[in-house]
């Protein structure tokens, strides 16, 4: 178990925290070293290949038009249509939405999967407008959004402030602006669907279930048993909350949590299901929850326990408070929680990190059977996708701590490196067109 030290305290600098885009950077520059990625294809990959931004206006409830900025990054799609998510949240901009996207194109490579990297979203906070404007506001950028999305195209997903409501909505606008005899044949233009709507069954919970099965196989991998294991979850939204739920089943203790209203804790255990009932009834948000301290937000990470999961936004984890951090593994559920400065710190202290693109991949997997779902007009039921899914995270595993351990590196280079790789065989094998 890592342990907080006075050096460690002491050693912290005050290092001013960077963009996304800087640390994805340094992530991906870092991987290349090691594996000697062409220099042509490093070229290929350090950029986006497409940048979609658009402006457009919404009636608002009270009559108002309001304009709104959308965003959508189509990184690379050497091995597939562009997949990623769409976030409505007042951080979304062009260097995140390059970022995420960026990551996406590791994601699904690392996973196998026949797709590119894309993310994007729109820059708003949603508690501020009415169900009716977020459908408004979710259809218009849909159609301005137009043909620079598509079933075998681009692809996107729910992420922060999305969910399978807002997919369903795109699914019906892209669908009904289509010539009548194509419109059926596009609703796997988004995944993340309702179940009613050509969803995948296990969609909603696909991603918090590859993280608890990510910290599952790291611990048996350790001998560690999860059952007593105490966790705190940053983020008690959709991967939060299941990463929660399955980890409680394995007799692991939510003892402290984190989201956009506040922090809280109990070292003797928080509920995972009354949580999620109390936050169902108050807007989505913990505060005032009754079985728990309100803990103040610059102590969460400090909490004691064993195992860490960050699943709310980037940039968490940083040299601010890497040295506080008591638990001995911090498992990825947000894309890009941890920045470099505070990945090193907690390297050096023995810390292990599942990395985002391994951590979180649960979820671009249970996407990419939804997609071949609607594709071949199938209906796959709960158990065999969770079985599938289990399949596919296990192999994405073992081939990531086997290519840390054989070449004694941490697992987020391992993964990069897994991930370049694959992207690298392709160009090398098609050639640069013209
Ligand atoms: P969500 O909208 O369902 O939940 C987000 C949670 O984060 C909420 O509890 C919110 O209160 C909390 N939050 C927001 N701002 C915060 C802040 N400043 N401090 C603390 N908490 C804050 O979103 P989600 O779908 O659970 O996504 C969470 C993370 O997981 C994101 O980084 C997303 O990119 C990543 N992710 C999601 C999926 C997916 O399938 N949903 C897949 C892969 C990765």
């Amino acid at each position: 178990m890592a342990t907080l030290t006075a050096e460690y305290k002491k050693s912290v600098k005050k290092v001013p925290v960077k963009g996304m885009m800087d640390n994805v950077m340094e992530q991906f520059n870092s991987a290349a070293d090691q594996i000697n990625l062409h220099p042509n294809i490093k070229k290929i990959l350090s950029i986006t290949n497409n940048e979609i931004i658009v402006n457009f206006p919404v009636k608002m409830d009270n009559g108002d038009v309001e304009i709104f900025r959308g965003y959508r990054v189509q990184h690379n799609n050497a091995l597939g249509p562009y997949k990623g998510g769409l976030r409505y949240h007042p951080t979304v901009d062009i260097d995140a939405a390059r970022a995420l996207a960026m990551w996406m194109t590791w994601k699904t490579s690392l996973a196998g999967l026949p797709y590119g990297g894309g993310k994007g979203g729109i820059q708003l906070d949603p508690s501020k407008y009415s169900q009716g404007e977020l459908e408004r506001i979710t259809r218009r950028f849909t159609f301005a959004l137009a043909d620079n999305i598509g079933p075998e195209h681009d692809i996107p997903a729910p992420d922060v402030n999305t969910n399978s409501q807002t997919m369903a909505w795109m699914a019906d606008t892209y669908m009904s602006t289509r010539p009548p005899a194509e419109r059926t044949a596009n609703q796997h233009v988004v995944t993340g669907k309702p179940d009613g709507s050509g969803g995948l069954e296990g969609r909603d919970r696909a991603t918090g279930f590859g993280v608890y099965l990510t910290i599952k196989f790291w611990a048996e991998k350790n001998n560690i048993k999860l059952n007593g294991k105490k966790y705190i979850v940053q983020g008690f939204g959709n991967v939060g909350y299941w990463a929660s739920y399955f980890l409680e089943q394995d007799g692991a203790k939510l003892v402290a949590v984190q989201d956009a209203s506040g922090s809280i804790e109990n070292q003797k255990g928080i509920s995972v299901a009354d949580l999620f009932a109390y936050t169902k009834a108050h807007k989505g948000s913990l505060l005032g929850f009754p079985n728990a301290k309100v803990l103040d937000n610059d102590d969460f990470f400090a909490t004691d326990c064993d195992i860490c999961i960050p699943a709310a936004l980037g940039n968490q984890i940083t040299a601010e408070n890497a040295y506080q951090i008591k638990a001995s593994l911090i498992a990825e559920g947000a894309n890009g929680p941890t920045n470099v400065e505070g990945e090193n710190m907690l390297l050096e202290r023995g810390i292990t990190i599942i990395p985002d693109i391994l951590c979180n991949s649960g979820g671009v997997i249970g996407s990419y059977f939804e997609w071949l779902q609607n594709r071949n007009g199938e209906l796959w039921q709960l158990d065999e996708v969770m079985v599938k899914l289990e399949k596919k995270l296990k192999e994405s595993f073992e081939n990531v701590y086997k290519y840390a351990e054989d070449k004694a590196m941490d697992m987020r280079t391992a993964a990069y490196c897994i991930a370049i790789e694959r992207i690298e065989k392709a160009y090398v094998q098609r050639g640069i067109f013209p």
